[in-house]
């Protein structure tokens, strides 16, 4: 096992019920923003419990934060926060309101001129402005985690960003709040935190028993939960599972002594950037051409994966491993998403060139747990999953 340090300093608040504790959580003596997106949050009656909660705070707030949160959006909010000498942010939402409020966390301190630079050149954030959350949509682990993506659609950019001042002070996860996700979202969800189990997981053997143990339970209970979560998303055993499985998938335990790929996420936001297709199905794309591609480097682990997820105990390592491929390319495809660019667009040509150059401008040259993914072998990937 490699050596690790593991910092994770956010309150995490499960459970039905518990949107209520935010009375005591946010503080008094500041003047909050409460940051949701599109509206979700007035039908599903997760904004009245949250004003309710609130009504002995000062609140001001903005709305329309989009999924795949973009940079002009956010300036506005900005703005609002400057205006308004805002002291704590409050994130009501999914990975795009969580995300887009770290962006915000970190842009209110930053002392440079543009904050966009914060991306461009990968400043990390130390200090932010506090923050806290309460998840709507269980996918991306951002309630938990200390990374966001921030997306700019005038220029097709899709950037990261991070650091340690970035972890939100609390998360209230309450599963009752998966109910009202429309079918598509959950499948994205599901397919979202699988994958992110995947970047941890699948590269090579490190003596991690442990980190192997706890990938492999999540990826069995987000396998076992699925069909349930998206027949009933009201049924709370499933919905609860679901809930915990997507934060513990990216809360930064798994990844602690053992390398990490991480390459499916760059190459796919790509076509985010470029398409606007959904996170979660841009990975379903882009991961099985990238594990075919990296075969000779991740065969071990594929196989180990096919035996203790698939209970595949027949065959070569090769063999297995090729197995392996195609049932996580099933996996997602039970879920009702596509897995070729091809389902999403006629309009592919030439778009792995496009790919290499962002990658090439952004400075992702050497990617993946072997840093040996260039633009070239990127746009190869890319190609492969026409
Ligand atoms: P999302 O973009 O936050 O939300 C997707 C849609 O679901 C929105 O239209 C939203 O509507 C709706 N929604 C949310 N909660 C709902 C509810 N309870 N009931 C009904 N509808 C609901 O989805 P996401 O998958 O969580 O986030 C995706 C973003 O996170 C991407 O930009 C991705 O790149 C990023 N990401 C971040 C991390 C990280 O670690 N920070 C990791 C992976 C991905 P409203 O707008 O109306 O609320
Ligand atoms: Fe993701």
């Amino acid at each position: 096992m490699r050596n690790f340090e593991l910092y994770v300093p956010t309150k995490m608040i499960f459970g039905k019920g518990e949107i209520k504790k935010l009375s005591n959580e946010v503080p008094k003596d500041k003047k909050v923003l409460l940051l949701y997106g599109g509206g979700s949050i007035k039908k599903n009656g997760i904004y009245d419990q949250v004003k309710t909660a609130l009504k002995e705070h000062t609140v001001i707030e903005f709305s329309g934060i989009e999924a795949n949160p973009e940079f002009t959006t956010l300036l506005k909010a900005l703005e609002v926060i400057k205006n308004e000498n805002i002291g704590y942010m409050l994130a009501v939402g999914g990975g795009s309101v969580i995300d887009g409020t770290k962006f915000l966390s970190s842009a209110a301190l930053y002392e440079g001129n543009d904050p966009w630079d914060i991306l461009a050149n990968r400043i990390r954030t130390v200090k932010g402005l506090p923050f806290g959350t309460v998840l709507t949509l269980p996918a991306t682990g951002s309630e938990m985690n200390s990374g966001a993506v921030v997306s700019r659609s005038e220029t097709n950019e899709k950037m990261v960003m991070g650091g340690p001042g970035l972890f939100p002070e609390f998360s209230i996860c309450d599963p009752t709040v998966v109910h009202s996700i429309p079918k598509r979202q959950l499948a994205n969800g599901i397919a979202d935190a699988y994958t992110h189990v995947l970047e941890q997981y699948m590269t090579y053997p490190a003596d991690a028993y442990l980190q192997d143990r706890f990938s492999e339970g999540i990826l069995q209970t987000l396998i076992e939960i699925a069909p349930s979560v998206i027949k009933d998303p009201s049924d709370y055993k499933a919905a609860s599972n679901f809930m915990w499985c997507c934060t513990m998938a990216l809360n930064g335990y798994i990844q602690k002594g053992v390398p990490t790929d991480w390459s499916v996420h760059m190459i796919a936001h790509e076509l985010t950037a470029f398409y606007g297709i959904d996170h979660a199905r841009t990975l379903a794309v882009i991961l099985p051409s990238a594990y075919t591609k990296k075969f000779e480097h991740k065969k071990e682990k594929l196989a180990q994966y096919a035996e203790r997820i698939f209970n595949i105990t027949e065959g070569t390592i090769e063999e297995k491993a090729k197995e392996a491929i195609k049932r996580t390319e099933g996996f997602y495809q039970s879920l009702g998403i596509d897995t070729r660019l091809r389902d999403y667009t006629d309009d592919y040509e030439g778009f792995s060139k496009k790919v290499a150059k962002n990658l090439t401008d952004h400075g992702m040259t050497a990617l993946g747990e072997h840093q040996d993914i260039t633009p070239e072998v990127a746009a190869e990937i890319v190609e492969m999953s026409y």
